[in-house]
Formats: C-alpha cells, structure tokens, sequence
C-alpha cells in the first residue's frame, strides 16, 4: 500500500495532468489494498486510518483473534473507494473517505449485556465500618445498565434490589442468551489492609480480552493501582458459557480506598470504565 502510495505520488509530481495517475490509481483499486503491519499498531488503528471497520479488517483477512497480529504481516484492506470517485478526484480522495467512513463505526449488531451486581440479600459480601460491598455492587451495576443503555445495548441485570440470588441462577440468566458478555461487579477486601487497586477476573480467550478492556479503563479513569487481569475459577465464569469476567473495584478494607469507593464519584467513574472497556472490546469482536 505505502510502495504503491510512493509510485502514485511521484507519477503525480512529474505529470500533473492526472489522467495517468487516475489509470494507476484504478490499477491500484482494482488490485485492492494491502497494509504491512508495523510496530505498536493495532486492528483498530489499522482501521481507523484506512477508514473500514475493524470487523470488515478482520473477517476480509480471516482472522478472529486481535492478538495474532504481528509485525511485517501484510494484510489486506476491505474495499472502499471507489474508482469513479478516484477518476474524477484522484488527489485527496482517499483521505475524505476514510474521514466519512470512520465517523459510522462501529455499527455491527450489538450484543447483550448481562450485568451481575455481587452478592445481595442475606449475602452483604465483604463488610467494612458500616460499608457493604452487595451495596456498592448494585450501585456500580445500575450505573452500567444506563450507560450501556444509552449506547444502544441490550442489557439483563441479575438483580435490581438487595436481593439473594444463587450463583448458578446468575449463569442461567446469562446462558439463555446466545449473543452476550456476562460482567460481574464486586469491591475486594483483605485481611490485609494496606493492599489496594482494581483488578479483573476471566474465563475464556474472549472473556480475557473484555478483562484487559475493562482493566485499563479502569486504571487509567479511577487512577487506583493496576492488580492485573486474572484468570478467575469463580461459579459465576466457569458456569456462565458467554465471555465472563469479574470486576474487583477497589478494595473496602483499605481505609483511604473505602472512603473513595464510597462516593457516588467514585461509583460514576467505575461504571463509567466498565462501559467504556465494553466499547473498546466490541470494536475487536
Ligand atoms: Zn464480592
């Protein structure tokens, strides 16, 4: 793609008329474009700057996992401008589109969001100076369903009180629905109180992926110390067949990390991450 680029630019400099360079650029077209992959870029920067959906990247190079891409892989890029447009205005075309391309992504069928608010009802889960995780939990949740609501995906919570509800009861829900992630919110607590930090829990190669989302939004907008994504043996994952995984907020057994979880700021900012690393994991699957 950029050798072509190279050979088209310098046929545009030394004869302006345009008509040779719009043959070469139909050449181009009709061949298709290819890009050769190079350091620290990604599907969705790839996509970004040739103006196509990271899916239509994916699927046109028949791959379904973001993290084979290597260096020096030369893939190809999914059809977009289109040679009468390049005929009549070779120089600049390729830009415009991408621009107007770019801004109707991601538009793939959204799939359905199961957000499981932790524990509830005569489980309270992990209890600190008068602060009850199953409380946090449910508050983070409703925080998420409106924010993935207002972004268009459908969403089944678990619980919308402070009720009890078996683990396996909280897979079922999920495995009713084919196309779905299953995100389950929880705070932390140790007997060890200066520990603190955010971390994630998975099961399964998609559900690592949607962990690694959510982990570094999580880090970056709550600004609380980054524990990881780990691969969790919880009932909730293991029983649940979608992309799972467990959100650790923050930890109530540190005191400096109660206070903070314990503030609507603080509950906004977390859901707010745990819907924006959802984004960021649709745009690859
Ligand atoms: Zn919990």
């Amino acid at each position: 793609m950029l050798l072509y680029q190279g050979v088209i630019m310098g046929i545009f400099k030394i004869k302006r008329g345009g008509v040779f360079a719009a043959l070469l650029l139909l050449c181009h077209s009709a061949l298709g474009a290819t890009h050769t992959v190079k350091a620290k870029e990604t599907f969705y920067s790839i996509a970004k700057r040739h103006g196509v959906s990271v899916a239509a990247l994916m699927s046109q190079n028949g791959m379904s996992d973001p993290r084979k891409l290597y260096v020096g892989k030369r893939l190809v890029i999914p059809g977009k401008a289109s040679t009468s447009q390049v005929k009549t205005k070779p120089k600049g075309v390729h830009r415009k589109v991408a621009a107007k391309t770019a801004r109707y992504y991601p538009s793939s069928s959204k799939f359905r969001v199961i957000v499981d608010a932790g524990h509830g009802g005569r489980d309270m889960g992990a209890y600190w100076y008068g602060v009850r995780e199953s409380n946090l939990n449910i508050k983070v949740a409703r925080k998420v369903e409106a924010g993935l609501r207002a972004r268009g995906y459908p969403v089944t919570m678990t619980r919308r009180s402070d009720v009890f509800i078996s683990l396996s009861r909280r897979s079922q829900i999920a495995n009713r629905y084919r196309n779905a992630i299953f995100v389950s919110i929880h705070f932390n607590a140790t007997k060890h109180t200066r520990v603190s930090g955010a971390e994630t829990y998975y099961a399964g190669r998609k559900g690592r992926y949607l962990a690694k989302c959510i982990q570094s939004q999580m880090v970056r907008r709550l600004r609380v110390k980054n524990r990881g994504v780990r691969r969790g043996r919880y009932a909730v994952l293991v029983g649940t067949r979608c992309p799972a995984v467990l959100v650790e907020c923050g930890f109530i057994s540190n005191t400096r990390e109660r206070r903070r979880c314990n503030t609507a700021r603080f509950q906004t900012d977390a859901a707010r991450s745990i819907v924006a690393g959802i984004e960021r994991y649709d745009r690859v699957y």
